[in-house]
């Protein structure tokens, strides 16, 4: 169950892996590892997001543990060029002298910092903390900017709020509709198909996916709808939807009179996508436009339905118009009076496994503790007062993911980074570009469990403790703050960053406030943001072990938690949300003769983000071993190849050669490659730098390409 978090035997945690956190019993086996710690095996256990289950990358979670290239010393990179084990002390001196001179001679901003959307809460917190106050840097940002940084943009300026699902995640099988745009949930977290059972049965999930996923395989048979939107025109879906809602008149007259503002100028935006004009645009055929806006709106309980929700996914918020998309997604479900009430809503679904805490916590550009923004004076002294410094002296905003990654090593840009829980050298895109800037720094340093592509680039490295080796909190795709518990001691000489980071800054003069236990952390992060949107301040980890996880803003020992928001009113200035008016806009690189074919990059079953970590699991990667470019056999045959045979793909960004998979399940306009694999078979060798210029969102899933049969050896 959802409470007290204990097992019978064994110990209680979540999934190391993506943002359901799927409740694991984790048991030692009599034995122990070749590393003298404890081998576990891993059961699910019942939990409301996973009802007991588990995908396949949670059942092998525990292998990861134990990888043979674990890294358990720390390494400094020689004259010679060679990484070579050196003592903690050693490691951590040598950082801190060169993180000293590197601001002595270049100002507080040589140093950036890069966090992980896999980092407990407490390490988020710390990061951000150490950064400002002790670095004194404004350049932190973290790779939940390529995860849910359109879906949070949009979310707040349209509701005022960015908590991923403002709803518990049971609350989808009451429904009569479910919109799910760009999301292939049944391969990345399988355990919340169970959640779509109830509206499959009623034959209301829509998917859009311009691939026949698993996903849209759901929608089969009665279930649903699957529409295959042209790459790339995501929003000309929702305008459409939009404009059939508001000539039809299907809209909730009342929720929108009592909740809402904004409704003429969006009226005004949609007016020209009728279902016709879109259909030309997005391939989708007018008539299943139609279809799929009145199911909705029949679903909606103005019109008499049980319920309808509008979720959003990669597919469509990693886009140069990620935000707008969502925010037509959000336009869409307030014109239908499904936002802050029960048994309907939006919600974007969270990728990574912290993606929402990272950014609630500190690892975000704009962003303090408590979802505070560092533009504003009083939530800056709100947290410089928890911190025990001046306002004045914590720095401004800094630049988005893409940005910081593009100005390393730059005459005016930082020349040392610390890369913590990240691999951005394989999830980042245009990667060539990522690796040049990374060689141009003075000083690299990576903290990593094993040797990722990343980390292998370092000048130091430093290994540290992850998921069942320590304590902590996650904050789920619904918002839920969770609990996450050790069940075996980290291997040799690895530690956890709270450990390093307090180190370092005791070294760079800074000798308290930084402890090393989680839950001392913990209870700074809560007072830290009490008050702020995200209101953890009723919260310790001794509450949660007692009454089990608990969904934010939870403003005070007593209260109660916060399964749903929104429901009397949305925290903008008026209490009203805000109908948005969007405008589709080309790509920011188009097809052209030379590049005639969509590009998309995305997940495999198997395989979880940069693949650091699954492609360590023997079963894992025998199941998936290296990346392909899926195509369907209309493309194969004009290419003269056949399944299996390599193709050569090329973007502005860059080329490279993998095998065919030849398949029906994809338009034939379009090529889909997965981004977990790293050197030649890296698919972000050919995303491009273009970012959506509101969240930052670079482009990942629009990218102009051309196609070759392999030239031969
Ligand atoms: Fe659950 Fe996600 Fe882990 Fe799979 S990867 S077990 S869906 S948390």
């Amino acid at each position: 169950s959802a409470s007290a978090g204990t097992a019978p035997s064994g110990t209680a945690t979540h999934c190391p892996y993506c943002a359901l956190q799927c409740a694991q019993t984790l048991t030692p086996v009599a034995g122990g590892g070749a590393d003298g710690a404890p081998v576990l095996t891993v059961e699910g256990r019942d939990f409301p997001t996973n009802q007991g289950g588990l995908c396949r990358k949670g059942w092998t979670s525990a292998e990861v543990l134990t990888a043979p290239d674990r890294l358990t010393a720390p390494q400094l990179r020689g004259a010679d060029g060679e990484l070579r084990e050196v003592s903690w002390d050693a490691a951590l001196d040598h950082v801190a002298t060169h993180l000293r001179e590197q601001r002595e001679r270049r100002g507080s901003d040589a140093v950036a910092v890069f966090g992980g959307g896999g980092l407990t809460n407490e390490k988020a917190y710390a990061l951000g903390k150490f950064t400002r106050v002790v670095l004194g840097s404004r350049l932190i940002d973290y790779n939940g900017r390529f995860c849910m940084s359109a879906a949070a943009t949009a979310s707040n300026r349209s509701l005022g709020l960015d908590r991923g699902l403002p709803f518990p995640l049971p609350d989808l099988a009451g429904a009569d509709c479910v919109l799910l745009l760009g999301s292939n949930l049944a391969a990345t977290m399988p355990p919340f198909v169970q959640h779509l059972e109830g509206v499959r049965s009623r034959g209301g999930l829509v998917v859009t996916d311009p691939r026949g996923s698993a996903t849209a395989a759901l929608t089969a048979e009665g279930a649903g709808v699957h529409l295959a939107p042209v790459p790339g025109t995501d929003l000309v879906v929702l305008l459409a939807l939009l404009h059939v809602v508001l000539a039809e008149d299907l809209v909730d007259h009342e929720y929108l009179a009592a909740r809402t503002t904004g409704l003429e100028a969006l009226r005004a935006s949609a007016a020209a996508w009728w279902p016709e004009r879109a259909e030309a645009v997005c391939g989708v055929p007018a008539r299943r436009l139609r279809q799929v806006a009145r199911m909705l709106a029949d679903a909606s309980p103005s019109r008499g339905g049980r319920g309808a929700y509008v979720l959003t996914g990669r597919g469509v918020e990693q886009s140069t118009q990620g935000t707008a998309t969502v925010t037509a997604a959000i336009d869409l479900a307030l014109l239908l009076g499904l936002v802050g009430r029960r048994g309907s809503g939006y919600g974007p679904l969270t990728g990574q496994g912290n993606g929402q805490g990272g950014r609630e916590h500190g690892l975000k550009a704009d962003q303090l503790p408590g979802y505070r923004k560092i533009t504003d004076p009083e939530d800056r002294a709100h947290v410089a007062a928890v911190w025990g410094v001046d306002p004045e002296s914590l720095p401004g905003p800094g630049v988005p993911a893409v940005e910081l990654l593009g100005m390393l090593g730059r005459p005016v840009g930082p020349s040392a980074l610390i890369v913590c829980g990240a691999n951005p050298v394989v999830s980042a895109p245009d990667v060539s570009r990522v690796r040049e800037r990374l060689a141009a720094l003075d000083l690299l340093v990576v903290m990593d469990t094993v040797p990722s592509e990343t980390a292998l680039l370092a000048d130091v490295l430093l290994p540290v403790t992850q998921w069942a080796e320590e304590e902590g909190t996650m904050t789920n795709l619904e918002g839920r703050v969770i609990r996450r518990r050790r069940a075996r001691e980290a291997p040799g000489g690895a530690r956890s960053e709270l450990w390093i980071l307090r180190e370092l800054a005791a070294r760079l003069g800074v000798p308290t406030g930084f402890p090393a236990e989680a839950s001392a952390v913990f209870d700074e992060l809560a007072r830290a943001s009490a008050g702020g949107r995200a209101d953890y301040s009723g919260l310790s980890h001794e509450r949660l072990d007692r009454e089990g996880s608990m969904h934010w803003p939870v403003p005070g020992p007593d209260h109660p938690g916060t399964p749903h928001a929104l429901l009397d009113g949305f925290p903008t200035a008026d209490g009203r949300a805000r109908l948005l008016p969007v405008t589709h806009e080309d790509p920011a690189d188009p097809l052209r003769a030379d590049a005639p074919l969509h590009l998309v990059t995305g997940r495999l079953l198997e395989q979880y983000q940069s693949g650091a970590q699954t492609r360590r699991v023997p079963s894992l990667l025998a199941a998936r071993p290296a990346a392909f470019a899926q195509m369907h056999p209309l493309l194969a045959d004009l290419l003269g190849i056949e399944d299996g045979e390599e193709v050569l793909l090329r973007t502005r960004s860059g080329e490279l050669r993998v095998p065919a998979e030849v398949t029906e399940e994809i338009r034939p306009d379009t090529v889909f490659m997965p981004f977990h694999y790293p050197g030649e078979g890296s698919a972000n060798l050919l995303t491009g730098s273009a970012t959506d210029p509101l969240s930052g969102m670079p482009g990942f899933k629009v990218t102009a390409l051309e196609v070759l049969p392999a030239p031969r050896p």
